[in-house]
């Protein structure tokens, strides 16, 4: 899978299957995306390869290190602290976003009252981190059908 900024002057490439895709609700991700909720796809980070430029931190500049294009400003993927073996890329400027339907969204509790997504399973915060396993396992086991 490939994606790029909005001007092309950053771009990346995924060659591992998704580990989960997700849809976040919350006012960090309506702010930083300038929209309704955030799309992400979370891949391995040996899966994740910049093919092009080089990002830029952006966001807060806090413990999340979001990473943007330097001159579009386009928010391109999160490496999260102290989970460095996965990276999670903004599914929508993958060429093959279409595919990449969000399984879960998350902050519901913030979200705008019109918003909906496709997910199955909505959280109104984060789901707790030893959930993960499990919904990963489920996501590989929804795009095996
Ligand atoms: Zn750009
Ligand atoms: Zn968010």
């Amino acid at each position: 899978m490939h994606g790029e900024c909005r001007c092309g002057q950053v771009g990346f490439q995924i060659t591992a299957a998704p580990l989960i895709t997700m849809a976040c609700h919350c006012k960090g991700c309506q702010r930083m995306s300038s929209s309704a909720y955030s799309l992400s796809v979370a891949v391995p980070s040996d899966g994740f390869a910049l093919t092009r430029g080089t990002p830029v931190i952006g966001g807060l500049h806090g413990a999340l290190q979001h990473y943007f294009c330097g001159y579009c400003m386009t928010w391109m993927f999160t490496r999260p602290p102290g989970m460095d073996w996965f990276v999670n890329v903004r599914s929508s400027l993958l060429e093959n976003a279409g595919q990449l339907a969000p399984f879960i969204e998350t902050c519901t509790k913030e979200k705008l009252p019109w918003a909906a997504t496709p997910a199955l399973r909505s959280y109104e915060s984060f789901p707790a981190l030893e959930e993960f396993p499990q919904l990963i396992e489920a996501y590989a086991k929804h795009v095996a059908v």
